[in-house]
């Protein structure tokens, strides 16, 4: 009996039972009718402030189809619709019901294309006949009905290759997409760009790469290489999906959490042990964050003149020591993103003498300007590593000449105004560099009139396609290989004007000064993205 009565529920005491008894059917017109009780039910929120109140100004948009249910708050915005506007039985369709071609198909067809007269580095003038996008013939040609090009006086440098592109896209898309980004990047002379990781979302898995390189795909005005994050998320706590990224369609080689140091140690040895195993490599942004905690600009006489928080250089040295001994120890590459100090020149000099397996580039800004630009407090000088004193300048540009130094990468970062046109400390750090990197670099090794084209062609195209492993990229021109070149007027000089450059972006500093040496034309497998220093615009079909 004891346990039935626990089994059982209690009966509520009569207090609690709801006040309606049910119905009774049979009786029920002998009850006494009495007023219903109120059935509007009370707002279930408290009452709007009154209009003299105005609510407190939201700080975020509601969230936009493509941003997580809280909206974008740590920037894990999922991937934007492709631009297809119909239905999903339409989409496939063009007008003539197939699919619409690529850019690069979309161009006018090329059938064949005569370059005259071109100064081949090595070979002296040539002409050089172009066929499905592959060289055919190079020496002295007369070929009927080509597209003919007339390059008397030009240099042809093998296509340039960026190791280091921010194309913003996805995610800020207001500083730079991946097709303005590459309009600038043809403008420059580039073929190929390699881009950084550090998109909204981060590019740290397959899916994120593999739409990167598709958008490059769909553009047409050059190859992009996505580089992968190594971390997720760029926090440098966790692996990113390197594996799958490199078995992805992008076939991602190059790492880097670019912006951000690989840290810590273990996460740096991990990264380098995994890549190792499929030849990737790691590209490391060497900056020791401790040390650079809040920092302006170059740590030096001009930082504590103006009173600015330095960025010392042994914060990069102390890392790329660390790195040179992570890569023998491991033996995996490491390659040291714009190399900034004289000190970081002697210690790479010294690892590559011993055989590491290291590579580094420079930026053309830290070939040229000084940290006393900073004394402008235009924030159009403010980039990561900052701009550094002028011994350092002097030996970067040996060690470029000399090839301890193996790039030129341009660190590319465009900005849209709001994060430039503001002051010096909450501007965001970076410059344009794809439509100038050419000019600099020219200036840095010498001048036109000094300057060895060879070592040009090593240091901004060959080499850097080298270690990108773009074998299609960075090779003098031969009977058979893909016809990336670009033509260049070492005589001409022009203007930087900050609203005719491709980028969306404005933050070049070079705005107003007169550089050497023009980009005639790009051509990407033959086909011309660039011809009289002006972008070759699609055909209209
Ligand atoms: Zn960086």
């Amino acid at each position: 009996m004891a346990r039935r009565d626990r089994l059982r529920p209690r009966r509520q005491p009569q207090g609690r039972r709801r006040r309606h008894d049910a119905p009774r059917p049979a009786r029920a017109h002998a009850r006494r009718v009495l007023p219903d009780r109120q059935r509007v039910r009370p707002p279930l929120r408290p009452r709007r402030a009154p209009p003299e109140a105005p609510a407190r100004p939201r700080d975020r948009h509601a969230p936009r189809p493509d941003e997580p249910r809280h909206g974008d708050r740590r920037d894990r915005r999922r991937l934007a619709p492709r631009h297809h506007h119909r239905a999903g039985d339409q989409r496939r369709l063009g007008p003539h019901g197939r699919p619409l071609p690529a850019a690069d198909e979309r161009r006018s067809p090329v059938t064949d294309l005569l370059i005259k007269g071109a100064d081949l580095i090595g070979k002296g003038r040539k002409d050089l006949l172009v066929r499905d996008g592959r060289v055919a013939e190079i020496g002295s040609i007369t070929a009927k009905g080509a597209e003919t090009v007339d390059a008397d006086g030009l240099v042809l440098l093998p296509g340039l290759v960026d190791l280091h592109t921010h194309l913003r896209e996805p995610g800020r898309e207001d500083a730079e997409t991946v097709h303005s980004g590459t309009r600038a990047a043809a403008k420059g002379g580039y073929t190929a760009v390699c881009a950084m990781a550090n998109s909204h979302p981060v590019a740290d898995t397959a899916g994120v790469v593999e739409q990167v390189a598709a958008l490059g795909k769909a553009a047409g005005y050059a190859d992009v290489q996505p580089i992968g994050a190594v971390s997720v998320g760029l926090e440098g706590r966790q692996l990113a999906e390197i594996g799958a990224m490199a078995q992805s369609a992008a076939n991602v080689r190059m790492f880097s959490d670019d912006g951000h140091c690989v840290w810590d140690p273990i996460l740096m040895r991990r990264a380098l042990e995994y890549v190792k195993t499929f030849g990737g490599l790691i590209a490391q942004h060497a900056e020791e964050p401790r040390l650079t905690e809040g920092a302006q600009m170059n740590e030096g006489a001009v930082s504590a003149e103006l009173g600015l928080p330095g960025w010392p250089s042994v914060a990069e040295e102390a890392i790329i020591a660390r790195d040179v001994l992570l890569a023998e120890y491991t033996g995996a590459r490491v390659h040291f993103c714009h190399v900034s100090t004289a000190r970081s020149v002697d210690i790479i000099r010294e690892a590559k003498a011993r055989g590491a397996n290291v590579t580094a580039e420079v930026c053309p800004h830290h070939l040229l300007l000084t940290d006393e630009a900073a004394r402008t407090y235009d924030p159009v000088y403010k980039v990561n590593p900052p701009l550094r004193r002028e011994a350092d300048v002097a030996v970067l540009r040996g060690a470029l000449a000399e090839g301890v130094i193996d790039a030129v990468a341009t660190d590319h970062a465009p900005h849209a105004p709001q994060d430039k046109d503001c002051e010096w400390a909450a501007a965001r750090p970076g410059m344009l560099g794809l439509e100038t990197a050419l000019s600099i670099t020219v200036l840095a090794l010498g001048g036109p009139s000094a300057v060895d084209w060879d070592v040009v062609a090593e240091r901004t195209s060959r080499t850097p396609a080298r270690i990108a492993g773009l074998e299609a990229h960075g090779r003098d021109p031969q009977p058979g290989t893909e016809a990336n070149f670009t033509l260049v007027d070492p005589a001409a000089t022009w203007t930087v004007v900050p609203a005719d450059l491709a980028s969306l972006s404005r933050n070049t500093p070079y705005a107003g000064m007169e550089l050497p040496v023009t980009v005639q034309a790009t051509f990407l497998r033959g086909r011309a993205t660039v011809l009289n220093g002006k972008i070759a615009e699609e055909t209209t079909e």
